[in-house]
């Protein structure tokens, strides 16, 4: 008999590893009735983010599920982290085309990868029939006070990033199987990993909470979400190019190609973030820790985004519905 909304829902969401891969003491109740009820700690406010991923958009049609579960999580998560918060709890909106129990346990089977590594439950979400689409919302927590914004950037203050850029633009060439430079080797599955399995940068969010002025990451292409940023913080940021840090597996692509996958390629899931200037020695400590921060660039009195002193602001980047007028 084939599985029916309640069935699907008990054998691949309702799975202990999702529902206890957070903090126990943040879900009063979870799954299976009406809605799920969440406790704050002591003093702390909740921090909530939205997204959907659908097919031909967000991820190619030829995808392995668990690869899937892995990626529509991470992305999510990654507004948290954006944020400052601690993951506590998300949802899950599914829309399926049928039931076919090979992909559910394979997409079940990456999420909940991603849910382990990210120390979030699942307490709920709502599965229906139709193209194949996924919606997750996500809540963390921050000390009261204590989220990160993009508006708080001082003209001093020193630009930042958390980790390489144009991975995720090198990665979504890579399993979409466009040519690749020769000499790629093994890095072709650091990055098919980068695309598919990001990291959402979620200890060194919080470890920027009461020092960062200014924080959000970077989805859209470094260009685009720095105009983001500049304008929520009235500033000009000024970036300087040969700062910018790539990894090793992009080195394989023309100086040209790397350069352009660094300022306007999407999908990296890096911090953007400011620092005040004295501040700097943090950096260092954090790189001791494994968090590869690198300084590029600096935040000025003014408005835009400048590349090697020229301006730059809104080029590039993805955008949804860009031919419409007033974006
Ligand atoms: P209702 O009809 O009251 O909206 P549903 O029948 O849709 O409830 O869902 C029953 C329970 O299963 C709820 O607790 C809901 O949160 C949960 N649920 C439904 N779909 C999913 C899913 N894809 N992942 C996790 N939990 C789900
Ligand atoms: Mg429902």
């Amino acid at each position: 008999m084939p599985l029916g909304e309640f069935g699907l829902i008990g054998r691949y969401f309702q799975r202990a590893v999702l529902q206890q891969a957070g903090d126990p003491a943040a879900v009063v109740l979870g799954i299976g009735d009406d809605a799920a009820v969440l406790q704050p700690g002591p003093d702390c406010q909740w921090v909530i983010s939205t997204d959907s991923l659908v097919q031909g958009v967000h991820f190619p049609e030829s995808h392995c599920p668990a690869d899937l579960g892995y990626r529509a999580l991470a992305v999510a998560v990654s507004d948290l982290a954006a944020m400052g918060a601690t993951p506590q709890a998300f949802t899950l909106a599914l829309t399926l085309p049928g039931v076919d129990e090979h992909w559910l346990q394979s997409f079940s089977d990456g999420l909940a990868q991603c849910a382990v590594d990210h120390r979030i439950s699942l307490i709920g979400g709502d599965t229906t029939r139709g193209p194949l689409n996924i919606g997750i919302s996500v809540f963390g927590e921050v000390p009261r006070g204590q989220a990160l914004r993009r508006s708080g950037a001082q003209p001093g203050d020193l630009l930042c990033v958390g980790g390489p850029l144009g991975d995720g633009a090198a990665g979504l060439a890579v399993v979409l199987g466009q040519a690749l430079p020769q000499g790629l080797g093994e890095q072709r599955d650091y990055l098919a990993a980068r695309f598919w399995r990001p990291r959402a940068q979620c200890e060194l969010g919080m470890a920027l909470r009461g020092i960062a002025t200014a924080a959000m990451d970077i989805s859209d292409g470094l260009l685009q979400d720095a105009g983001h940023l500049a304008r929520a913080s009235a500033v000009a940021l000024y970036l300087q190019a040969d700062t910018l840090p790539g990894s090793t597996a992009l080195q394989a692509w023309p100086p040209q190609q790397q350069r352009e996958w660094k300022l306007r390629g999407g999908d990296d899931y890096v911090l953007l973030f400011t620092l005040p200037a004295e501040q700097h020695a943090a950096v260092d400590g954090w790189r001791q820790q494994g968090w590869p921060v690198t300084v590029i660039g600096r935040v000025e009195a003014g408005v835009g985004v400048w590349l090697d002193d020229q301006a730059v602001a809104g080029e590039g980047g993805y955008q949804h519905f860009k031919e419409s007028a007033d974006d």
